[in-house]
């Protein structure tokens, strides 16, 4: 059996990032990635999708963006950049190579079933993301409906859907992005958000909402609730109350859809909103106020959920799902064992991968000193 001191698995950002805080700390480790490349997950998303994340804020450790980087780089150009990334500090990456189980054996190691054979490390690193677990809540009735059900993820672009009907379920930035973009290509596009959402503009006075997010976060959350609540206060005596309410939930626990281009379409009736399904029938859906509503298609945008099913070893599961952690990135009760690209809030997901990832490199380093 081949024995590593750390094994990382998933080449996304979150693990690239830590394999190179590794590399800086001359920890011996190697990377496992399933798919045939780095960043498979990115490869899978649709086309048109580009980071709501300024790119200043979206690098990752050791590595800025080329200086002729999009400030919202699309997809295209940040797998460029994780590729660049790759290669210039020569992460030991083994693609195609599929971590299907893992247990300790009798000496703490955790041991790694792979389609490549077996392999023992002291200290496991798990960056497998979200977009392998597409999640699809449970929706009562859905099943009368005998048109195409997609997950959001399925979707890459909207020529398969013209001169057809879709909704598109969901209150998330995917949600929102395709019913926009099916919606310019002329499809009559529904979008169904039960519980509100939180719309956000890309920039404010020309800077970016995220960097704002990044600057009041020194700021105690309450105060920084208060001030959410001001600019709301300012922003509908303005325009008026939002056509989507805002949710229970804060835009500083759930990042909010970013981009006012969205909203505009749904106000100027380009994008139908509803908020209530009566029920599901066969070739459609009736709304409130028994209005049906035809449809061919519906798009399943309700995000991911993360699957810890591979660990033969007992692991504590958040409410949300997530690995119970402490110190951000350690699990609760195994000690060699780390989560990178777990930690979302609403200055998006690089930003954290950025700072736990060398979080992880440290503890290591600290431990294999002991
Ligand atoms: C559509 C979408 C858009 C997003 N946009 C932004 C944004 O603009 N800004 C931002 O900050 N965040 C964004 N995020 C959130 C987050 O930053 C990204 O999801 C980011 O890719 C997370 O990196 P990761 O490495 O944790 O996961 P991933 O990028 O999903 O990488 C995980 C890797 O692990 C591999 N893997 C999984 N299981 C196994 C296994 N068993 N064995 C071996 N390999 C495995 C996968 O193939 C994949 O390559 C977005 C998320 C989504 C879904």
């Amino acid at each position: 059996m081949n024995h590593k001191s750390t094994i990382v698995i998933g080449a996304g950002p979150a693990g690239l990032a830590t394999s190179k805080i590794l590399g800086d700390y001359d920890i011996d480790h190697i990377v496992f990635e399933k798919g045939p490349e780095i960043a498979d997950s990115w490869r899978s998303f649709y086309d048109s999708l580009t980071l709501h994340t300024g790119k200043h804020l979206s690098a990752l450790p050791g590595m800025k963006f080329n200086k002729d980087t999009h400030l919202f780089p699309p997809k295209k150009q940040f797998i460029g950049y994780l590729e660049e990334y790759t290669e210039k500090f020569k992460l030991p990456v083994k693609t195609s190579t599929e971590v299907s189980k893992i247990y300790k054996n009798d000496k703490g190691q955790w041991i790694l079933e792979t389609n490549q054979g077996e392999y023992s490390c002291d200290f496991l690193v798990l960056g497998i993301g979200l977009a392998t677990f597409p999640f699809i809540p449970k929706i009562s009735g859905l099943e009368n409906f005998k048109g195409e059900v997609f997950h959001s993820i399925q979707y890459k672009e909207p020529s398969p859907f013209k001169g057809k009907n879709v909704m598109v379920i969901g209150a998330g930035n995917s949600g929102a992005e395709i019913s926009y973009e099916l919606s310019q290509e002329g499809i009559d596009t529904t979008i169904f958000i039960k519980s509100g959402a939180n719309v956000a503009p890309l920039h404010i006075l020309g800077i970016p909402v995220q960097y704002l997010g990044y600057l009041m976060s020194v700021f105690p959350k309450a105060f920084q609730l208060f001030c959410i609540r001001l600019s709301n206060i300012f922003i509908d005596l303005i325009g008026g109350p939002p056509l989507i309410p805002r949710p229970s939930y804060s835009p500083l626990d759930r990042p909010p859809i970013i981009g006012k281009k969205f909203s505009k379409s749904v106000k100027s009736g380009q994008i139908k909103y509803k908020s209530k399904v009566l029920s599901y029938e066969e070739n459609g859906v009736k709304f409130e106020g028994d209005e049906f509503k035809k449809l061919d298609a519906i798009i399943m945008a309700t995000g991911f959920k993360l699957n810890l099913d591979i660990f033969k070893e007992n692991i504590e599961i958040d409410e949300d799902g997530f690995a119970k952690r402490k110190n951000r990135v350690e699990d609760l009760n195994h000690e060699n064992l780390f989560y990178v690209g777990q930690n979302y809030d609403s200055r998006g997901g690089l930003v954290n991968i950025h700072k736990d990832s060398q979080l992880i490199g440290t503890k290591i380093k600290s431990l294999l000193k002991v």
